[in-house]
C-alpha cells in the first residue's frame, strides 16, 4: 500500500446558507482545515488535528458549535461534541453540555480519561470542571444571530428547527492513523436534554484505521437511526471508493428514513470525499504542499 497522505477535511454543516454568506462559511472551513494541517505538519496526531480544526470552528461565531451555537426552546445553549481515533477505537463525547467554550476539548478529555465514552448534562459539566475547564458565561457564547434564529423558529418560519452550521473534521496523519471530531449546538428550539447524532460514535462521528473516518451533519434524528458515520466507513471497508461510499451512505439516509444531511469521509490512504443532499455544505480540505481548497455547493472529490 502507498504511504498515506496527511490530510484534514472539515465541514461547516449541511443546510441552506444564503448565497451572500457562502464566501464567509467557506473561508471559516479553510481556516480550520489549515489549522488542522499545521498540527499534522508539526508532528501531531490525526486526533490532535481533527480536534484543532473543530476548535477553530467552535470559536467562529458563524457556525452552530461552541460560540454561536443555536438555542433550545428555553433559549439556552446545550452542546454536543465527540472525538474518535481509529487505532484503538477510543472515543470521547459530551452531550447536552451547558456553556463551555470548546466542548470538543472536553470530549477529548473524556477519551483520554478512558473511564467512560459519553458524559451528559450536569454530570458532563462536573466532569469538565474536575478536569480544569471553566464554564463560560452563557451571554458570551450566545450571538444575535442565534437569538434571531430562535425567534424565527418560534414564529414558525424556520423549517423543522434546522440550524445548519454544525462542524466536523476528519484527519489522516503520515503514519496512517485516522480520527474524526464533530461539534454542534444541535437544532434550533430543541427540547432541553435532546441529544442528536453528533456526540454518538457510529452516528455523527466514526474512525477506524482499518477502514476510514467520517463526520456527519444534518437531521440528527435520521442520522442516529441509520448510524450514518459507521455506515459510510463500512462501505469503504467492503471496497467502495471514498466518493462512492459517501454518496451511497447519503442515499441511504434519504431513502430509508427520509433524512437530509451530509458528511466528510476519508479512507485509510487519505483519499477523501464530501457529499450532502441539502442545498449547501461548506467544507474544505488541507494537504501538505497544496493550496487549501474549499467549497459550499460543488462536492469535493478525491483527485
Ligand atoms: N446533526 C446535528 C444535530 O442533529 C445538527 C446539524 O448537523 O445541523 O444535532
Amino acid at each position: 500500500m502507498r504511504a498515506p497522505h496527511p490530510v484534514v477535511v472539515v465541514h461547516g454543516g449541511a443546510g441552506d446558507v444564503p448565497v451572500e454568506r457562502h464566501a464567509e462559511a467557506v473561508e471559516g472551513c479553510r481556516r480550520a482545515a489549515r489549522a488542522g494541517l499545521e498540527v499534522l505538519l508539526a508532528g501531531g496526531s490525526a486526533l490532535d488535528a481533527a480536534q484543532r480544526a473543530v476548535e477553530v470552528l467552535e470559536d467562529d461565531p458563524l457556525f452552530n458549535a461552541g460560540t454561536g451555537a443555536c438555542l433550545t426552546e428555553a433559549g439556552e445553549i446545550e452542546l454536543d461534541a465527540s472525538v474518535m481515533e481509529g487505532t484503538g477505537l477510543r472515543a470521547g463525547a459530551v452531550a447536552a453540555l451547558p456553556p463551555f467554550r470548546n466542548p470538543v476539548r472536553i470530549a477529548r478529555a473524556v477519551l483520554e480519561e478512558g473511564r467512560h465514552v459519553m458524559m451528559s448534562g450536569p454530570g458532563a459539566a462536573a466532569f469538565a470542571r474536575s478536569m480544569g475547564f471553566e464554564p463560560a458565561d452563557p451571554e458570551s457564547m450566545i450571538t444575535e444571530a442565534s437569538r434571531r434564529r430562535l425567534e424565527t423558529w418560534k414564529q414558525g418560519r424556520a423549517e423543522a428547527g434546522w440550524a445548519g452550521g454544525t462542524v466536523g473534521a476528519v484527519a489522516c496523519d503520515a503514519s496512517g492513523r485516522l480520527a474524526a471530531a464533530t461539534s454542534t449546538g444541535g437544532r434550533v428550539g430543541k427540547r432541553p436534554g435532546r441529544v442528536g447524532d453528533s456526540p454518538v460514535p457510529g452516528a455523527g462521528t466514526f474512525a477506524d484505521d482499518e477502514a476510514g473516518a467520517c463526520s456527519c451533519t444534518g437531521d440528527g434524528e435520521a442520522i442516529l437511526r441509520v448510524g450514518l458515520a459507521r455506515l459510510a466507513v463500512d462501505l469503504l471497508r467492503v471496497g467502495l471508493h471514498a466518493d462512492e461510499a459517501a454518496r451511497a451512505a447519503i442515499a441511504t439516509l434519504g431513502r430509508r428514513v427520509g433524512g437530509t444531511g451530509g458528511l466528510v469521509l476519508l479512507d485509510r490512504r487519505g483519499r477523501f470525499a464530501a457529499c450532502w443532499n441539502t442545498r449547501t455544505m461548506s467544507h474544505a480540505v488541507a494537504r501538505a504542499g497544496q493550496p487549501v481548497v474549499g467549497d459550499i455547493v460543488a462536492p469535493l472529490q478525491d483527485v
